[in-house]
């Protein structure tokens, strides 16, 4: 090596050690960006919580009391429905929140997956029906057990369809429920099905990522956070399943297909079993 050579290599690998050094920094400020992010949110969630609840309690009151004339039964209805909208909300925010901090824990039992549908599309049904769609639904002739969360599963199935509804203006949600396969590669499949605004090929692999929104002034307006499909996305994970998103593009409709595995039926419930059959 002349020494003007060896120079060179030194000031090169001196400067490969700088970029290096300054790459780690800015990870690390992300990781810790990131991190206040989370605390943020966190924090909003709970303050935003005890308010909230003070006005539901408050409204609660009002309502038993009932409503002076029909003027004031309208504001009620108005008051509540949009209370109920914020406190979801909030209750997106810390449920996120939790997750993302791996605070989340599953309730699981085995359960009748189709019982726990029905349940959401008995709320469901006057939601989407209110917005002049129809609803076209097939369920299982048998029972789906599967070992779940009660109640986070109706929250995805509650996210799901109600999104169907949100981003469809005329036309009809379609549900189906059935199972594929048999014994141990059994899965109960979700498929939701509208004729919506549908989402760009481009966008439809970002929509389960957190604050996603296929941004059009158009989808703003219909509300919302971008939390509901992630929240879907990781108590789907976490039930063992998977989601997935199709659509035909913009104004062509979008389905949702959520897969969760079915227990052996060697652990379905002795006292159900017969059912099963
Ligand atoms: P949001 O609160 O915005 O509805 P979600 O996480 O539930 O948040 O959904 C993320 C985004 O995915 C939405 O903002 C919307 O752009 C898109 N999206 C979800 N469901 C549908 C659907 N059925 N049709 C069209 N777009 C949808």
């Amino acid at each position: 090596y002349e020494p003007s050579e060896l120079i060179a290599t030194v000031r090169s690998l001196l400067r490969l050690r700088h970029a290096e050094q300054q790459a780690r920094l800015r990870t690390d400020q992300l990781i810790e960006m990131d991190r206040r992010k989370d605390e943020f949110l966190a924090m909003l969630g709970h303050e935003l919580r005890n308010p909230l609840a003070a006005i539901m309690t408050a409204i609660g009151i009002l309502e038993r009391k009932g409503p002076v004339d029909t003027k004031e039964a309208r504001m009620h209805g108005i008051i509540q429905r949009q209370t109920h909208h914020l406190a979801r909300l909030v209750d997106d925010l810390l449920d996120v929140s939790r997750i993302t901090r791996g605070k989340v824990e599953l309730r699981k039992e085995p359960l009748d997956l189709a019982e726990s549908f029905q349940q959401v599309l008995s709320i469901l049904r006057p939601r989407v029906e209110a917005r002049g769609l129809k609803l076209e639904v097939r369920l299982p002739q048998t029972p789906l057990w599967l070992e779940g969360d009660a109640t986070r599963l109706e929250q995805i199935f509650t996210n799901i369809l109600d999104n169907a509804a949100k981003y469809t203006d005329q036309g009809t949600v379609s549900v189906e429920l059935f199972q594929e396969g048999v014994d141990g590669s059994a899965q109960a499949v979700l498929r939701v099905k509208d004729t919506g605004i549908g989402i760009p090929p481009e966008k439809l692999a970002g929509v389960f990522d957190l604050f996603a929104q296929v941004d059009t002034s158009l989808e703003r307006s219909r509300g919302g956070l971008g939390i509901g499909l992630t929240l879907v996305r990781t108590l789907v994970r976490m039930h063992g399943g998977s989601v997935e998103a199709t659509s035909g593009g913009y104004g062509e409709g979008s389905e949702f297909v959520v897969k969760l595995p079915l227990l052996a039926p060697e652990r379905i419930p002795l006292l159900n079993a017969a059912n099963a059959v």
